[in-house]
C-alpha cells in the first residue's frame, strides 16, 4: 500500500514533539528538516516540498503554536491541513450533465497507465449511479486494446462502440455520440490511444478529437508506480492538450506515494479519482482529506 513508510516517518516525527511542554523555533526546525526528507524520500516533487515545508514552519511557528496546549498535536493539525490543501482540499467532481444530455469524456495516457482498464472502471462507477454510459475504442494502433474494452466493457455491462482499426479516431468519436443519441445513452467515454512516451502524434490525435468533438472533460489517466515520472507526464499533457484532471492508478502497489502529493502542485488540476487494483470494482473516488488522515496515519 502506498504512503507506508512515509506514515512511519512522519509519526516518529510527531512522536518527538509530543512530549514537549513547549515548541520553540528550533523544535520547529528540526521537525520540518525530518518532515521535508521524508516527503523526498516518498518521491513529492522537489519543489512542492520547498513550499510545503515552508507554509507549515510559518504556520507553527505563529500564534497558534505559541498558545496551543499541545504543540505536537498542533504540528499534527498543521501538517494535516497543508496536505489537505496540497491535494486540492475539495474532491472534484465529473462535469456530469442531467437528463438525456450527453456527458462526453476523453480518456487519455500512455500505454500501461492503466487507462483501458480505468475507463472500464469508470463506466461501471456511473451505471450504477444510474448514468447509461458508453464506451468507445477509439485506439485504432493496437486491435488489442480494442478486444480488451470489450471485454471489460461486456463484464461491466456497458455496450463498447467500436469501429475497428481502419477509421479515424475523430470520425469514431463522432459516430459514436449519434450512437448514443440513438440509443439514450448520456455519457460517452472515449479511450484513446496511448504511446510508450509523449508524442507529437499522440498529443496531435487528442488536440484533433478535441476540435471535432464537443469534449466536456478530459482526464489523464497516470500510473502512480511511476513517480515523478506521472508528475511530468501530467505537467505536460495538461501543457499541450489541456487536461481537466487526473486518475492516479496502481495506488495499491508499493508505490512511494509522491505523486499523489505533487500532481495538483505542478499541474493545477486534480485528482479525481485513483486506482486500487486490478479489479474493475477498484476505482476510488478521490478524498484529499481522506487521502490526508491515511498518509498521518
Ligand atoms: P493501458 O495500456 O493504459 O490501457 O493499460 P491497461 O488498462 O491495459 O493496464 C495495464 C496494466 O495495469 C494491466 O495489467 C492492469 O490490470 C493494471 N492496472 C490498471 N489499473 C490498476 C490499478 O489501479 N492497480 C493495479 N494493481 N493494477 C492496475
Amino acid at each position: 500500500m502506498a504512503f507506508e513508510s512515509l506514515t512511519d516517518k512522519l509519526q516518529n516525527v510527531f512522536k518527538k514533539l509530543r512530549g514537549k511542554g513547549r515548541l520553540t523555533e528550533e523544535d520547529v526546525k528540526v521537525a520540518l528538516k525530518e518532515v521535508k526528507m521524508a516527503l523526498l524520500e516518498a518521491d513529492v516533487n522537489f519543489k512542492v516540498v520547498k513550499q510545503f515545508t515552508k507554509a507549515v514552519q510559518e504556520r507553527a511557528v505563529g500564534q497558534d503554536v505559541m498558545n496551543g496546549l499541545n504543540p505536537g498535536q498542533m504540528v499534527i493539525k498543521i501538517v494535516n491541513e497543508e496536505l489537505v490543501s496540497l491535494m486540492g482540499s475539495e474532491t472534484t467532481e465529473l462535469p456530469l450533465k442531467q437528463g438525456n444530455e450527453i456527458t462526453v469524456i476523453m480518456m487519455a495516457g500512455l500505454q500501461g497507465a492503466g487507462k483501458t482498464t480505468t475507463v472500464a472502471k469508470l463506466a461501471g462507477k456511473l451505471k450504477s449511479k444510474g448514468k447509461r454510459p458508453l464506451l468507445v475504442a477509439c485506439d485504432v494502433y493496437r486491435p488489442a486494446a480494442i478486444t480488451q474494452l470489450q471485454v471489460n466493457g461486456e463484464k461491466q455491462g456497458v455496450e463498447v462502440f467500436s469501429m475497428g482499426d481502419k477509421q479515424n479516431p475523430v470520425d469514431i468519436a463522432k459516430a459514436a455520440i449519434e450512437h448514443a443519441k440513438a440509443n439514450q445513452q448520456n455519457v460517452v467515454l472515449i479511450d484513446t490511444a496511448g504511446r510508450l512516451h509523449v508524442d507529437e502524434n499522440m498529443m496531435q490525435e487528442l488536440a484533433d478529437i478535441k476540435a471535432n468533438v464537443n469534449v466536456d472533460c478530459t482526464l489523464l489517466t497516470v500510473d502512480a508506480m511511476t513517480g515523478q515520472d506521472a508528475v511530468n507526464v501530467a505537467k505536460t499533457f495538461a501543457e499541450k492538450v489541456g487536461i481537466d484532471g487526473v486518475i492516479l492508478t496502481k495506488m495499491d502497489g508499493d508505490t512511494r506515494g509522491g505523486a499523489a502529493l505533487s500532481i495538483k502542485a505542478v499541474t493545477g488540476k486534480p485528482i479525481l479519482y485513483v486506482g486500487m487494483g486490478e479489479k474493475l470494482s477498484d476505482l476510488e473516488q478521490f478524498y484529499p482529506e481522506r487521502m490526508a488522515s491515511r498518509i498521518l496515519g
